[in-house]
C-alpha cells in the first residue's frame, strides 16, 4: 500500500521518540504526558469518555432516551435530526442507525469544491435507499478558495479549519432553517480517536482573524439560515442558546466496529468504499502531505491508536502502518487540489516550507473559553454540550 522508501520509512520510526505501551501515541503527538506505566494521556481520556459513554444496558438505555428526547422534540416537523453526510463510511453508517433507530432525519451534505465523485454517489444511493430527504449546501466557491489559501498562508496545522467551520455552520443553518433541534455527529472516539488540540483547533473567530490578515475578498455577511463561514461566539449564541439547537454524538453510545459496518452499508445502502479513510474529500490528500511535511504530524496515530485501545487493530500492524506514508497522499491527487485553489506548484512548495505557526500566534477564541470553563462545566453537566467537548478542551487541554 506504501510507496515509501525503505530509508525515508526508518526516518519516520526514529521520529516516534517514546511510544504509548498500550496505544500508538508517541512523542510527536502534542499533549502525549506518558504516566509510569509509560500510557499517554489520550488512553485516560478515552477511559473516562468509555466510563461516560458505556456499552453496557446503562448505556444502551441512555441512547435510547435520548433518542426519545429527539422524537418528542420532532414531533409534527417534517425531521427532528440533522445528520451532515460526506459518503463516507461513519456518516452513511450514522445515517442508517437513525433511521433504524425510528428517527427522521434531513441529511445535509457540505460541498465545498474538493468532494469524491465516488462519496457523492454514495450520499445519493443510500438517502434514496432510506427515503431520506438530502439537501447540498454548497459554499461559494471564491470565499471557499480563499479561507483554504488564507490557512495555508498562516501557515496552522488545522489548515482545513475553513471547511471543518463552515460545515457546522451548514448543519446549525439548516437545523435553524428546518425547526429542528437536534444534530446528529457521526464522530466516534472508539474508532476515530480523539484529535490533539495544537492539531485540531478552530473557532470561527480564529478563522475571522487569519482570513483578515490573509484574505483577499470580502465574506459575505452571516444571515442565521445561511451562514456561510461565519461561526463566532455570536452566531454560537444564537443557535445553542435562542434556538436550542444541540448536538449529539450518537455512535459514542453505540457498539461501533467499524469491520462490521462495511460489509452492512455496502449490502443495505449500495455503499462504495472511496478508498483510504477520510477519501470522501479529495482535499485531505494535500492536507496529510502538508501535515506530514511541515508539521511532522500524523493524523493515523491518533485514529488507529482509538481502533487499538477498543481492540479493532493490532497494535503492531498499526505501528507497521504509520511507519509508512499513507496512501491517501497521492500525488495526482495533491497536483489537482494544488490546481483547484489557483495555486502553481512553486507556490505550494514554499507554504510547506514557510516556518510553521501553531493557533496560539493568532487572535482565537481559546482564552475566553478557558476564562469560562466553569461555566462550560456547568452547560455540560446539563447536557447543552456534550460531556466529551469538555473533556477534551479542558480537562485534557495542553
Ligand atoms: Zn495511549
Amino acid at each position: 500500500m506504501s510507496t515509501l522508501t525503505a530509508e525515508a520509512a526508518d526516518s519516520a520510526v526514529a521520529d516516534r521518540g517514546q511510544v504509548c505501551t498500550r496505544c500508538i501515541i508517541d512523542e510527536t503527538v502534542p499533549g502525549a504526558n506518558f504516566d509510569q506505566n509509560g500510557v499517554c494521556a489520550y488512553c485516560h481520556l478515552h477511559d473516562e469518555m468509555a466510563a461516560l459513554y458505556p456499552l453496557t444496558p446503562a448505556g444502551e438505555a441512555k441512547k435510547l432516551a435520548m433518542i426519545d428526547r429527539i422524537k418528542r422534540a420532532g414531533r409534527g416537523k417534517p425531521h427532528d435530526c440533522v445528520i451532515g453526510i460526506s459518503g463516507g463510511r461513519d456518516s452513511t453508517y450514522l445515517l442508517h442507525l437513525a433511521v433504524k433507530l425510528g428517527l427522521r432525519p434531513l441529511a445535509v451534505h457540505f460541498n465545498d469544491g474538493f468532494g469524491n465523485p465516488v462519496a457523492g454517489e454514495n450520499m445519493t444511493r443510500a438517502t434514496e435507499k432510506l427515503g431520506v430527504k438530502l439537501l447540498t449546501i454548497t459554499s461559494d466557491w471564491r470565499e471557499s478558495k480563499d479561507l483554504k489559501i488564507a490557512c495555508l498562508k498562516a501557515s496552522i496545522p488545522n489548515a482545513n479549519m475553513s471547511t471543518d467551520i463552515g460545515l457546522a455552520a451548514a448543519l446549525f443553518g439548516a437545523a435553524a432553517k428546518h425547526d429542528v433541534n437536534y444534530i446528529l455527529i457521526g464522530q466516534s472516539f472508539r474508532t476515530e480517536g480523539i484529535a490533539p488540540l495544537p492539531w485540531n483547533y478552530l473557532d470561527g473567530k480564529h478563522l475571522k482573524a487569519i482570513h483578515d490578515r490573509f484574505g483577499t475578498r470580502e465574506l459575505r455577511p452571516w444571515k442565521p439560515e445561511d451562514p456561510g463561514f461565519h461561526l463566532g461566539s455570536r452566531e454560537l449564541f444564537y443557535y445553542i442558546v435562542r434556538r436550542r439547537i444541540r448536538t449529539v454524538p450518537l455512535l459514542y453510545y453505540h457498539d461501533y466496529v467499524r469491520s462490521e459496518v462495511d460489509g452492512l452499508i455496502e449490502n443495505e445502502l449500495g455503499w462504495v468504499n472511496p478508498g483510504a479513510h477520510y477519501f470522501d474529500d479529495l482535499y485531505q490528500a494535500l492536507l496529510q502531505n502538508l501535515q506530514r511535511v511541515k508539521f511532522n504530524m500524523d493524523r493515523r496515530k491518533f485514529n488507529y491508536s482509538a481502533l487499538v485501545r477498543s481492540g479493532q487493530m493490532d497494535r503492531d500492524d498499526a505501528l507497521e502502518q504509520t511507519s509508512a506514508i499513507y496512501a491517501l497522499e497521492d500525488p495526482k491527487v495533491i497536483d489537482l487540489c494544488i490546481k483547484r485553489l489557483g495555486l502553481t506548484r512553486p507556490e505550494f512548495d514554499e507554504i510547506l516550507v514557510s516556518p510553521p505557526k501553531t493557533f496560539r500566534d493568532y487572535p482565537s477564541g481559546y482564552d475566553t473559553l478557558v476564562k469560562v470553563r466553569p461555566v462550560l462545566k456547568i452547560l455540560a453537566s446539563l447536557n447543552l454540550i456534550p460531556q466529551s467537548t469538555y473533556l477534551k478542551y479542558f480537562k485534557y487541554a495542553c
